[in-house]
């Protein structure tokens, strides 16, 4: 089993930070665009074991990389609700 523990880490801190990220529309699609545009943009770092993940997210908690994700992932938010590609908005 082969699992990439920023996929967790970010779904996480989305989920988290979403109010705060002024998302126009936070349906699932753009969610999953938000986040697939993030991980496109993060170096992924994969693990053999779900467990694994909280190890690979303890390096992250408090440090400066923290803030990098959430910087990444505030500027995708923007890119998505600037142009949702969603039927709810009626593209
Ligand atoms: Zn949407």
């Amino acid at each position: 089993m082969v699992i990439n523990a920023m996929e967790r880490i970010m779904k996480e801190l989305l989920d988290e930070y979403k109010h705060g990220l002024h998302i126009k529309c936070t349906c699932s699609e753009c969610m999953d665009d938000i986040l697939a545009l993030s991980l496109n943009q993060t170096k992924p770092r994969y693990v053999t074991n779900i467990d694994k993940v909280m190890y690979v997210k303890a390096e992250f908690i408090d440090k400066q990389e923290m803030t990098t994700l959430l910087v990444k992932l505030a500027e995708c938010a923007k890119l998505v609700s600037d142009k949702p590609l969603c039927q709810t908005q009626g593209v």
